[in-house]
């Protein structure tokens, strides 16, 4: 019996004890070619070497120092090689334990700014409907997703939750992309007219929507028009990069392709691409400026923030990605992924849209492709579809997305940056079946 509380106890886990390029095996010998990067998270697969050297050289050295006391070299220079590649105006960087630190951490910067500068009347946090920013309190009340939400409502921060940019659903037919963008866009400045644009601390985006919707780019334009509406009204733009970020859209920073910079930045999954739990903040030089400028201490910390071992994987990770070329290499699988995926399922009549950035691509399934109409949520088609690619020896990360009964169940993909071009066509043979049976389950 297993004494570990599983996040679905009724649920039986495979063991897995060994990994292998982009495939995890299991106590039984299975082989499963890791198509969802876990959560998004392995971008450089389960066995790669250089990171497991570097972290054992760092463990031999030195595996710890309370940031109280010391700095370390492995967080001093991995800070170093994000803030030279970082968008404009990120200087500093904070490292912790994983995203839903990374976004508790850039909400209260967000709110000391403010508080140093004397406008301690702003409170509100405002982000999007459709969101995941994780399970601490704070990250969970800037959520937008229902049902992690639904049992600590009661204990949670008040939300001002506006639309996300969800062009498959949310556009009418008659609106060009651009119209759309500025459309959405604009529910941002409607939400700060009506709370007081002086209460307002922020605005909170997924870069590329992750978990919630699967794979969700916003349209040219939306970004763009958010950054100029912050600006207009002195609010700060925190984007959460912690599943898109980290080269997994193509670019180091999904933002990189919007063309805007945030005033902070959370980033983690592939940061550490699973060899050691790690995420970081990045904070723009401005907020920085004010808080050592006024009280001149960040009002914050945990045990583990600036973990050397974690921070020397992150480093030989983040080196790889660049020595290893594997940016380039994103776009060349990610664009033969979304291919492959278009030759099988683009006329599919349950898949209604397939999108996507990079190696961070998602399908929606609907039971009417015309009227895109979801499947019963009940159903719990994800879930058959989950099961049915575990048994097929396929690891994918579908997600139920069902909100006000406007999105699909869909499956997000986000396979290690190394995949080669004969597992790009395992990926999309495996799910194909893994599809079709489970459409079979709920139609039985
Ligand atoms: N933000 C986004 C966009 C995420 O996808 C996640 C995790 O899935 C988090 C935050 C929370 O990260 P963690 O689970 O590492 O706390």
């Amino acid at each position: 019996m297993t004494r570990i509380l599983h996040r679905d106890p009724k649920q039986t886990l495979p063991t897995a004890v060994a990994g292998s390029g982009p495939y995890i095996i299991d106590a039984e010998g299975k082989r499963y070619l890791d198509a969802s990067g876990g959560a998004a998270v392995s971008c450089l697969g389960h066995s790669y070497k250089p990171v497991v050297e570097a972290i054992k050289a760092q463990l031999d050295r030195l595996p710890y120092a309370h940031t109280g006391f010391f700095t370390n070299e492995p967080s001093e220079a991995l800070a170093e090689h994000l803030i030279d590649r970082a968008p404009e105006g990120l200087e500093k960087v904070y490292f912790l334990s994983g995203g839903s630190e990374a976004n508790e951490t850039a909400l209260k910067l967000a709110r000391q700014y403010f508080h140093e500068k004397g406008e301690t009347q702003r409170r509100w946090f405002i982000s999007r409907r459709q969101s995941y920013h994780g399970n601490t309190l704070g990250a969970l009340s800037i959520g937008g997703n229902p049902g992690r939400r639904a049992v600590y409502e009661p204990i949670l921060m008040p939300a001002h939750h506006i639309a996300p940019c969800y062009a498959y659903r949310e556009r009418q037919d008659t609106e060009s992309e651009e119209a759309y963008g500025l459309r959405v866009a604009n529910e941002l400045e409607a939400m700060l007219q009506q709370l007081g644009p002086d209460t307002v601390i922020g605005f909170v985006a997924e870069t590329v929507v992750g978990a919630t919707l699967g794979a969700v780019p916003a349209v040219p334009g939306y970004f763009k028009r958010v950054r100029e509406i912050c600006d207009q009204y002195g609010i700060l733009l925190i984007l959460d990069e912690v599943m898109s970020g980290m080269g997994r859209t193509g670019t180091l920073f999904a933002c990189d392709q919007e063309s805007i910079a945030p005033d902070l930045l959370t980033c983690a999954k592939g940061l550490g691409a699973g060899y050691q739990p790690i995420g970081a903040c990045l904070i723009s030089g401005k907020i920085h400026d004010t808080i050592v400028g006024g009280s001149g201490a960040f009002q914050h910390g945990f045990t583990y923030i600036g973990h050397a071992t974690a921070c020397a994987g992150a480093l030989a990770v983040q080196q790889t990605i660049e020595r290893e070329s594997l940016l380039d290499q994103v776009g060349k699988r990610g664009g033969e992924l979304t291919a492959a995926l278009i030759e099988r399922f683009g006329k599919h009549p349950n898949i209604g849209d397939i999108r996507g950035r990079g190696l961070f691509l998602g399908l929606e399934l609907v039971e009417d492709r015309a009227s895109k109409q979801p499947f019963d949520p009940a159903l719990k088609l994800h879930a058959h579809i989950k099961h049915n690619a575990m048994q097929e020896g396929l690891m994918c990360y579908p997600g139920g997305g069902t909100v006000d009964g406007r999105a699909g169940d869909h499956v997000l993909l986000a396979p290690p940056y190394i995949i080669e071009e004969e597992q790009v066509a395992e990926i999309v043979d495996k799910l194909g079946r893994a599809i079709e049976r489970s459409l079979t389950e709920v139609r039985a």
